[in-house]
């Protein structure tokens, strides 16, 4: 079995310091935040970016260069910018920053997300029956083939993300259109309200319906992450932890840090006997050029 691929999504774009005030939001935070989780053992960074004073959620690529510049002087993680940005961005500001960030190769990211289609997208709150976001993630199918065909253009390998069945067959259409190049990389994302929920049955249907030559990743909200992580490192999968999906390190217990989370992931999977991959290995891994 390969090496385990962590990916650390260091801070998404809904989660906030109300609910744990380590969330990092300035480029400064997010990057050290980045190198921190690198020495914890990611190969992987996943990033958004932050308006710095808010927290609220942007796609801006001053920031993003300002991040990238950081990490770069500290470290060789592999890169993965977000073009799910955040509720009611505009496709063109989702996917803006791949195309100008690509261009300087010193900034290029080597990897993205690629939201494999739309759903209801949301946070509820049950005891008030309210929705406290309540938006539906748009990706119809010009989207996704523009999406795609953009990473491909700039030699940026797309991270398909799965929330919903349909969507893998969505990632075979691109691949059927030439906008994909296997082997695939799949992230399945478990647990988000109006997607697929974070069941054995429901990875082990995802993994099993995956090209014989891809590679996954799991990511489940909150602490299912360390519930669910061990079928994904059994299997042959590999992680997703951090801010972005989970503000806990264990049941009422706030984590930390991201590299708190990358720790665990590691020390979890070390017990288990599968090793952790280096950013070169992860490199070979995913098939990177
Ligand atoms: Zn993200």
């Amino acid at each position: 079995m390969e090496k385990l691929i962590i990916t650390n999504a260091v801070t998404g774009s809904l989660t906030t310091r109300e609910q744990n005030p380590n969330i990092p939001y300035t480029p400064e935070e997010i990057a050290q935040a980045a190198i921190g989780s690198w020495k914890a053992g990611a190969s992987v960074v996943h990033l958004h970016t932050r308006e710095p004073e808010t927290g609220k959620a942007t796609q801006d690529a001053a920031l993003y260069k300002e991040i990238i510049k950081i990490i770069r002087s500290e470290c060789d993680i592999i890169i993965n910018v977000t073009t799910g940005g955040g509720p009611g961005m505009s496709l063109e500001q989702r996917l803006g920053v791949i195309p100008e960030l690509a261009a300087d190769p010193s900034l290029k990211p080597e990897m993205a997300s690629l939201n494999c289609g739309s759903l209801n997208f949301g946070i509820l709150n049950r005891k008030k029956r309210q929705f406290i976001l309540d938006d539906v993630q748009m990706n119809p199918w010009g989207h996704l083939l523009k999406f795609a065909d953009t990473m491909l253009e700039c030699g940026v390998k797309p991270e398909l993300e799965i929330y919903d069945a349909g969507m893998m067959n969505n990632a075979q259409v691109l691949l059927s259109l030439g906008a994909l190049k296997e082997p695939l990389h799949y992230q399945f994302v478990l647990g988000v309200l109006g997607g697929m929920q974070p069941e054995v049955n429901n990875l082990v249907f995802l993994k099993d319906s995956a090209l014989p030559a891809s590679t996954w990743s799991l990511c489940a909200i909150g602490l299912n992450i360390f519930t669910l992580g061990p079928l994904a490192i059994a299997a042959g999968g590999n992680l997703r932890v951090g801010f972005e999906d989970c503000t806990y390190i264990a049941p009422g217990v706030l984590a930390e840090s991201n590299a708190q989370m990358v720790e665990k992931a590691k020390r979890i999977s070390l017990e288990m006997g599968r090793e952790v991959a280096t950013p070169d290995e992860a490199r070979k891994i995913l098939n990177l050029s």
